[in-house]
């Protein structure tokens, strides 16, 4: 398929590529849909093995960043970026100033973030070239790392999972499984262990492991074992598509959230594990902390307000379950059908507005 095909089919409004010669950058920005307000999503760095991969990606990550927005209530577009590079060796000054240059050339548009190879410190750089920057360092007035508010969302969503399968939203005396113990499963292990939870963790990083086994006494398992770990909670902290025909008929879960995106290998998985009776927190709803986050710093930052508005997620999980339950559809349907309603009664707002005027 095309890619004005793919835009169309999709409603993507803008695909930059953006190329800049004395640092070599390479960059992709995709802005979905600007309805709620201007797209926000973080940029993300990854050694893409070709271009079309990093176009399927960050055509993919602005689209959930649309409906994450539209479903966790905020003024937002969708959009995100990548940019092709590892990480660990092709960072320097030069590639996130010329990065920034790109996005302040937006005008606004979008609005860049940390993600999966970016961190606060690469913010920095950038912001010395846009306005058009969040999730900057906490000692110039940014909300700094979002993960322990990515974490504390995904706190609140499996307490209100439990509250739906327990009648008890406490953690004490649950087994939650941790898939990846990175920025977000690390302060996930902190928030399940202070509530008197049990953890199981697994990561490909051994060190990661072994700090959530010292920290929170959590019993460690291989990287493939952990789909069979019997437990109340699974949480995808680390990949997406974890959920497939695969490894669906191995879990023994009664609920799944976590904080990966695009957990669901296809929305038919949704169904799949409405069928066997495990709930599933839709990631895009439970994992909006973050984006809360440095939603707030768009205004005045204050950590205490955003904290507040995070945990509100408790209720937003609360809500869509309900709606799935009433509906008889998947929780995955009723969070897409939330934030597409929220997108529709806006649009016919605007274009009331315009009629008048
Ligand atoms: P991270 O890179 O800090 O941690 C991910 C961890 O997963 C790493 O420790 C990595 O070694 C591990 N991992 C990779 N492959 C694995 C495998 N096959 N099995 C087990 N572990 C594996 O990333 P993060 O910031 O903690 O984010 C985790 C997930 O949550 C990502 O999918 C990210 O897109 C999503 N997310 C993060 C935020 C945030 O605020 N950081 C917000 C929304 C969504």
């Amino acid at each position: 398929m095309g890619l004005f095909e793919k835009m169309e089919q999709n409603g993507y409004e803008q695909v930059v590529f953006c190329y800049d010669r004395p640092s070599k950058l390479k960059a992709i920005i995709a802005i979905h849909d600007t309805t709620l307000g201007p797209s926000l999503g973080g940029c993300r760095m990854w050694p893409y093995k070709s271009e079309e991969e990093a176009l399927t990606d960050v055509l993919r990550l602005s689209r959930a960043m649309t409906l994450k927005a539209a479903a966790a209530g905020l003024n937002l577009g969708g959009g995100k970026a990548v940019i092709i590079g590892d990480a660990r060796t092709d960072k320097s000054e030069i590639l996130f100033r010329a990065f920034g240059r790109m996005v302040e050339s937006l005008h606004g548009r979008y609005i860049t973030a940390e993600d999966v190879g970016t961190n606060v410190w690469d913010m920095d750089y950038i912001s010395t070239e846009t306005r058009f920057v969040t999730g900057l360092v906490t000692s110039k007035g940014g909300s700094g790392d979002p993960s322990p508010f990515t974490a504390l969302g995904c706190f609140q969503g499996i307490r209100a999972c439990l509250k739906e399968t327990t009648e008890s939203n406490s953690l004490e005396g649950r087994t939650v499984a941790i898939q990846g113990a990175g920025a977000v499963g690390y302060h996930l292990a902190r928030y399940v262990h202070s509530d008197g939870g049990k953890i199981v963790v697994t990561d490909i990083n051994k060190e990661a492991v072994q700090r959530v086994v010292d920290d929170f006494g959590a019993t460690a398992v291989e990287p493939d074992a952990i789909y069979d770990v019997a437990c109340d909670v699974f949480a995808p902290c680390a990949l997406g598509a974890v959920i497939n025909d695969k490894t669906i008929p191995r879990l023994k879960c009664k609920i799944i959230a976590g904080s990966a995106n695009n957990q669901l290998e296809e929305d038919r998985h949704g169904d799949e594990l409405a069928k066997r009776g495990i709930l599933y927190a839709p990631d895009f709803v439970i994992n909006a902390g973050g984006l809360i986050n440095v939603y707030e710093e768009l205004e005045r930052y204050n950590p205490e307000r955003a904290k507040q508005k995070v945990s509100q997620l408790y209720d937003a999980i609360r809500n869509i379950v309900f709606a799935a339950k009433k509906k008889n559809i998947s929780t995955n349907m009723a969070a897409t059908q939330v934030a597409e309603e929220r997108m529709r009664l806006l649009r016919e707002v605007h274009r009331t507005y315009v009629r008048r005027n």
